[in-house]
């Protein structure tokens, strides 16, 4: 079959001859020859496939230089490139939804009209396959926490942990440097984790996610791969970023959220709590507002239960005290294959004095 003019290959394509010149100008798709005399752009038939897949991929949203690669590649090697480039936009999707989300409440909080107040649950198990419950789970008048303890002295590790915070309770809150107090506290979480696994052989240590009620907001402290969750007008929101090597490869494009989610060694952490381990806490401050519903919790839920599933219990089940319990259930109905810990709190509005 002979060459076809730009229009008559424009139409087969579907494309305009507009966008064909802008993709020869680009070099990503070069036409078969270009007649000397007119100028005129002449396609071969067997370009169609390529002309459609650079009009996919630029659809798409990939930048030029990509599209170029993806068009020098085989089949597999392409999908795998296109694979990875949605990677990268769903991270950079979820990074940037997450900051919307907290810039809109940030934005629009206003000194509650009410006083505010917490009513809070806390639940963990030790699920249906592991022998000992290694987590740890608190949830108390001005805190809540979660540590999921790893290696022979976990259980010591993740209590330690969450005993070093519980000085929090009693402190009370400074009406100024709030996050210092915090950076203290993890400090001497990180000491008292190091004293209960230094004796221990091979790796021990804990994850740690914590949050402290203020009265209005909600400090946030985090390392690891537990996770707190918030429920705000029906929606969900994940409000930590798991520290693990499998999050950190979605993060760069490497690995796809699913294959992070079945990667054997998808519960490997970069920052815990324990010897040797890097153990800088994420904190941030969180604007609270009446009817929120926090939920901190180990892998051990996040991990077996899809996020669709969190939410409708969530959204579904009443106090905190049922929903932990319902939230446990859900763990150990999916196989409970590991530890598992939940601690709900309710932001209510309190009657005046
Ligand atoms: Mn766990």
């Amino acid at each position: 079959m002979g060459l076809l003019t730009i229009g008559a290959f424009a139409k087969a394509a579907r494309l305009s001859p507009k966008a064909l010149r802008l993709y020869d100008e680009l070099g990503l798709l070069t036409p078969a020859r270009v007649d000397p005399v007119s100028g005129y752009r002449l396609y071969a038939p067997e370009q169609l496939e390529q002309a459609r897949l650079v009009a996919w991929l630029r659809r798409l949203g990939m930048p030029l230089a990509r599209i170029r690669r993806v068009c020098a590649l085989d089949g597999a090697a392409a999908a795998a490139e296109v694979r990875a480039f949605w990677a990268e936009v769903e991270a950079d999707t979820a990074a940037r939804r997450e900051l919307a989300a907290f810039l809109v409440g940030h934005l629009s909080w206003k000194e509650p009209a009410m006083p505010l107040g917490i009513r809070y649950a806390a639940l963990s198990d030790a699920g249906l396959v592991r022998e000992r419950n290694q987590d740890t789970a608190y949830a108390g008048e001005r805190l809540l926490a979660v540590a999921d303890g790893y290696g022979e002295r976990g259980a010591p590790a993740s209590a330690a942990a969450v005993g070093a915070l519980r000085r929090l309770e009693a402190d009370g809150i400074p009406a100024g440097g709030l996050l210092n107090v915090l950076e203290d506290a993890v400090e001497r979480a990180g000491r008292a984790v190091d004293g209960v696994t230094s004796a221990a052989p091979g790796d021990a240590g804990t994850t740690l996610t914590a949050m402290l009620w203020t009265g209005s907001q909600l400090a946030l402290v985090h390392i690891g791969d537990s996770r707190a969750y918030v429920l705000r007008d029906g929606e969900l929101f994940l409000i930590t970023h798991d520290h693990t090597m499998v999050q950190s490869m979605v993060d760069e494009g490497r690995l796809s959220a699913e294959e992070a989610a079945s990667h054997p060694e998808r519960s490997l952490l970069i920052r815990a709590l324990g010897a040797g381990a890097d153990g800088t806490a994420d904190m941030r401050l969180h604007d609270a507002r009446p009817a929120d519903r926090y939920l901190l919790c180990s892998d051990g839920l996040s991990a077996v239960v899809p996020a669709g599933e969190i939410r409708r219990v969530l959204a579904e089940s009443g106090g905190p005290e049922p929903t932990v319990r319902a939230l446990v259930a859900l763990a150990n109905g999916s196989g409970g294959p590991d530890n598992v810990s939940c601690v709900v709190a309710d932001v209510v509005e309190l009657e005046r004095q």
